[in-house]
């Protein structure tokens, strides 16, 4: 890694398979920073010390010299993360480099029942949240009355700004939802517990990222979920509430827009949604179990089976453009192996019209996927050690995707281990 700050980011729906390529690339990083979202998502990595399911943690724990920071855009739940670190330390990862920017947000228990109680409300709009108190605590936070990590290490913020929030949220939860109220002592008792646990890995990033831009260290900024799941970009209202973008990375991670200088985008080679909104291509009964039964898609966090789909060249050219993606991780090749004929959505048809540019959420939603037809490989790519080693077609597939994506490729995944990427230097 030549460039001196990275960010990768997802061009689908998330589940792009971001956790293996910043797993990869942290390597040669010296930092490693998550900028946006909480536990809501989860990153599975293979490599050397075993299988992991992250949620909180940077995918760069695993290298001891890469410091790693929760960014001041992520909104935190202690417990998830004290559990996350007792589970790396009983697989031999001591995460003693993981830090925590002290401006980050906090997911209260009281946050995690407000997501539920909430999105049942929504109705036809429902996000279909994986419950985690998300939303909520950054609703709190753009409310200004969040409570931020550093508030964890003083119970008098803690007493105080607790007055202000459980006034509100204890009327909502027990007016409009019938809910229990939340108590603030034992809300208190526990929040000091967590900052007594976190307390010398929660530090003040500002020194950290100067001195890291200054000395010219390899910083990798790792994204979660995809412009389609941005509050602004994505398909409003079956949104994520950040900004999973290397603009987000930026505001997320404090770190001055011009200094990024890669955007790697990580596209599937097909198509895979958690949640409710629009995706044209989605494959509904037995092909769509196909193809989720091959490409082993239930959610890392969740375990539901995710909606899957052929690949839609509209959505990944619109977020590609969005980022500013400087090249585009193609991975899950390994999954079309079996496939005789592979679809590509190319452009979409609605009330007769031929669309090339991902329209309102509105219109998405009742667009039709007009296809080209590619033909299928049937032979395993799994084995491959370079571009050459893929087949003819399967590298004529590729070739098509970049065309119509318009940005070029860093690499190729045929498989989950971290050794399964074929790197194309670009
Ligand atoms: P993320 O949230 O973007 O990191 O993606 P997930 O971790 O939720 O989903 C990606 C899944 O695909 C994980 O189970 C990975 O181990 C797996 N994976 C990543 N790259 C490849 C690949 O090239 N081939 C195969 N077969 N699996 C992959």
């Amino acid at each position: 890694m030549t460039e001196s700050v990275t960010v990768v980011v997802g061009t689908q729906w998330g589940d792009e398979g971001k956790g293996k390529l910043v797993d990869l690339l942290s390597n040669g990083a010296d930092v490693c920073m998550r900028f946006q979202g909480g536990g809501n998502a989860g990153h599975t990595v293979v490599n050397a010390y075993g299988e992991f399911k992250l949620h909180l943690i940077p995918c760069g724990i695993f290298n001891s010299d890469c410091t790693c920071i929760m960014g001041t855009g992520t909104v935190i739940d202690p417990p998830a993360l004290l559990e996350e670190l007792d589970g790396l330390a009983k697989q031999g990862v001591s995460g003693a480099n993981l830090f925590i920017s002290d401006r980050a947000h906090v997911v209260m228990p009281y946050h995690k029942l407000l997501d539920q109680v909430e999105d049942v409300a929504r109705g036809a709009y429902r996000v279909d949240t994986t419950g985690r108190g998300i939303g909520p605590a950054y609703t709190d936070k753009v409310a200004r009355i969040g409570i931020r990590i550093h508030d964890l290490l003083s119970e008098d913020v803690l007493r105080a700004k607790m007055d202000i929030i459980l006034h509100h949220h204890n009327s909502v939860l027990t007016t409009i939802y019938g809910q229990q109220p939340f108590d603030k002592e034992q809300l208190v008792v526990d929040s000091l517990v967590w900052g007594k646990k976190l307390k010398t890995r929660i530090i003040d990033t500002v020194p950290l990222i100067r001195s890291a831009l200054k000395t010219g260290k390899r910083m990798l900024l790792e994204g979660q979920l995809s412009a389609m799941k941005d509050i602004d970009w994505g398909s409003y209202p079956f949104v994520t509430s950040s900004s999973p973008t290397a603009a987000g990375a930026a505001v997320g991670a404090g770190i001055p827009p011009y200094r990024i200088n890669r955007i790697i985008g990580v596209a599937k080679a097909y198509s895979s949604q958690v949640g409710t909104g629009p995706m044209p291509t989605e494959l509904k009964h037995a092909q769509g179990d196909a193809l989720r039964e091959v490409g082993a898609e239930f959610g890392a966090t969740t375990g539901r089976p995710r909606r899957v789909g052929w690949f839609d060249a509209v959505v990944t050219r619109y977020v590609a453009e969005i980022n500013g993606c400087t090249a585009i991780a193609l991975t899950k090749l390994d999954v079309l192996d079996t496939f005789s004929e592979i679809p590509v959505c190319i452009a979409y048809k609605y009330k007769g019209e031929l669309i090339e540019d991902l329209p309102n959420p509105v219109i998405h939603e009742q667009c039709e996927p007009v296809y080209e037809v590619l033909p299928g490989w049937q032979t395993s790519t799994r084995s491959a050690q370079s571009l050459q080693d893929l087949p003819y077609n399967a590298r004529a597939y590729i070739e098509r995707l970049t065309e119509l994506v318009q940005a070029p490729i860093h690499s190729i995944g045929v498989g989950p281990h971290r050794s399964q990427t074929l790197i194309t230097h670009c």
